[in-house]
């Protein structure tokens, strides 16, 4: 792994969707306006997408391989300067996925994505195929995950996004069925 870049204790606001894939939302924020230490606060190259671990990776060249609109915001995320890390972690079951969203955010509106961590737990497929009844696969639960990512980064880019207002299980889902029907996999209602 090349970094770990995220750091809960720099005070910046600070995204989290715990119930990610399974739907519902649990949002918290803590906040501090430091736009001035933004352009590459860690010292790190700007780029890219990070992987913790080969299962990790792996998982995102499949979701990649399966869909093209995966392998665009795998690139997109990838070019742009936000910080993105991809790890294997344990979730409360059926909950296959997490996506925490590092922001900053200046006077109750996110101004800039600064990237953020996805956590995948593999385990927990089984629980959420039964939960939705129709196939889940972890190259899917990656794609749902960047969906999150994708569609902050593109709403911050819009600029007066409030931060409950980022993107939620039903702006993640749209990314999630564009890989769904790439793959030709049943999309999610
Ligand atoms: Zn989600």
């Amino acid at each position: 792994m090349r970094n770990r870049w995220y750091d809960p204790n720099t005070g910046r606001f600070t995204q989290e969707d715990p119930i990610g894939y399974a739907g519902g939302s649990n949002l918290y924020a803590y906040a501090e306006n430091d736009p001035v230490s933004y352009s590459d606060p860690y010292g790190l190259s700007p780029d890219t997408i990070a992987y913790a671990d080969s299962a990790s990776q792996a998982q995102t060249e499949q979701c990649a391989a399966m869909s093209d609109q995966c392998k665009r915001m795998v690139q997109e995320l990838d070019a742009d300067v936000t910080k993105w890390t991809i790890r294997q972690g344990s979730l409360p079951s059926p909950n296959p996925g997490n996506t925490r969203t590092q922001s900053i955010v200046n006077n109750g509106v996110v101004t800039r994505v600064l990237g953020g961590t996805i956590t995948i737990d593999p385990n927990n497929i089984p629980a959420i195929q039964n939960r939705l009844g129709i196939p889940v696969n972890a190259g899917v639960v990656v794609g749902h995950e960047l969906g999150h990512a994708m569609g902050n980064l593109i709403r911050a880019r819009m600029g007066n996004t409030p931060p409950g207002g980022m993107c939620g299980e039903s702006c993640a889902t749209l990314f999630e069925n564009l890989i769904r029907r790439d793959a030709g996999m049943t999309l999610r209602p």
